[in-house]
């Protein structure tokens, strides 16, 4: 583990990919192989912005990524992307059809992009996604972006992970703003109404308007209200404007320790799902538990005894 942590931090792009792989393994082999890679790469974590994007599918979130991304390689940064849901844009999709995605990003030597394992759609992989930040921020990713289609969980994970949430919204958001669930317009740090070009300017324009005053309504006067902006991945509009405003808001947030607060409570976050994740784990894979469990199971389905006395049976048969 120790050769492959110095291979990651060396810059090897294809041992980075092999621990990616590592810490998305749910073998108990690899388990502990993960978790030592991991402690001997901790140190080298943290240094990077950690920006997540989420959107409808067909928003542009990859061509967003793309043209920004290219953008920061071209400013000598080194950006890593990664993607939550494993149908997500970066598999080459099985969202939109099989569109090449990210292209010339792809080929950037500032840039990696990690695809996540076509439609096998096993929450371990999105659960490891903060591991896989982990490890692209050793390797020395300045940048790293983490996509989510927004459809419900994806969203609160992310933001859960990352110093700064982008909310992408199509031109025709005014008709969407209503279906867009409050909870993601809470999380989002900056809007920004994408596709703002030709035609569809004016509805951009309009969603803008409709978004501004829907925030205004669930954030109030609150300073901290998140601009809501326009930009276009296809003539460049707004992109400039975008990176700047995420830069302006972070630094911001740096000076006040709002950053580092953030950091910190998303350490304890982690830890609290590490250890869920861990009796959840050790529970169920108790052969004794199962075995009682499948008693309980009938008992309740008798009406014999109330789920909370199972319950609390079921727990006392831990190991201690
Ligand atoms: P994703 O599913 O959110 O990743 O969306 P994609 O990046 O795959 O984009 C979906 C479609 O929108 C593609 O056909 C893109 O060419 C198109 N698109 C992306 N960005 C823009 C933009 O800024 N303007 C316009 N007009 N179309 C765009």
């Amino acid at each position: 583990m120790h050769a492959l942590a110095a291979a990651i931090r060396g810059g090897d792009t294809a041992a980075l990919a092999r621990g990616i792989t590592l810490v998305e393994s749910q073998s108990p082999a690899d388990v502990d192989n993960a978790e030592e890679l991991l402690q001997a790469l901790l140190p080298h974590t943290g240094g990077s912005l950690r920006i997540g994007i989420t959107g409808a599918p067909g928003v542009g979130k990859s061509t967003l990524i793309e043209t920004l991304g290219l953008r920061l390689c071209g400013a000598g940064k080194r950006v890593a992307v990664l993607a939550v849901d494993p149908s997500s844009t970066v598999t080459g999709g099985s969202i939109l059809g099989d569109k090449t995605r990210m292209t010339e990003l792809s080929r950037h030597r500032n840039a990696f992009i990690r695809p996540s394992p076509g439609g096998s759609a096993q929450g371990g992989v999105a659960a490891r996604t903060r591991e896989a930040m982990l490890l692209c921020e050793a390797a020395g990713y300045g940048v790293v972006f983490v996509e989510t289609i927004g459809t419900g969980q994806g969203e609160v994970k992310v933001h859960g992970m990352v110093d700064f949430f982008l909310l992408l919204l199509s031109p025709a958001a005014g008709d969407e703003l209503q279906g867009i669930k409050r909870g993601v317009m809470e999380l989002a740090d900056a809007v920004l109404v994408h596709k703002a070009d030709g035609d569809l300017g004016p509805a951009a324009d309009r969603a803008a308007q409709q978004c501004l005053l829907a925030m205004r309504v669930l954030r109030g006067g609150d300073a901290e209200a998140p601009p809501i902006l326009l930009g276009s991945s296809v003539t460049g509009r707004g992109i400039d404007e975008l990176w700047h405003a995420i830069e302006q808001r972070l630094a911001s947030r740096r000076q006040s320790g709002a950053f580092a607060a953030n950091r910190t409570r998303q350490a304890g976050e982690w830890l609290d799902a590490a250890v869920r994740e861990r009796l959840l784990s050790e529970f169920f894979g108790d052969a004794a538990i199962a075995q009682a469990m499948a008693t309980a199971r009938q008992q309740v389905a008798r009406g014999e005894l109330v789920p909370s006395a199972a319950a609390r049976r079921l727990l006392a048969l831990r190991k201690t």
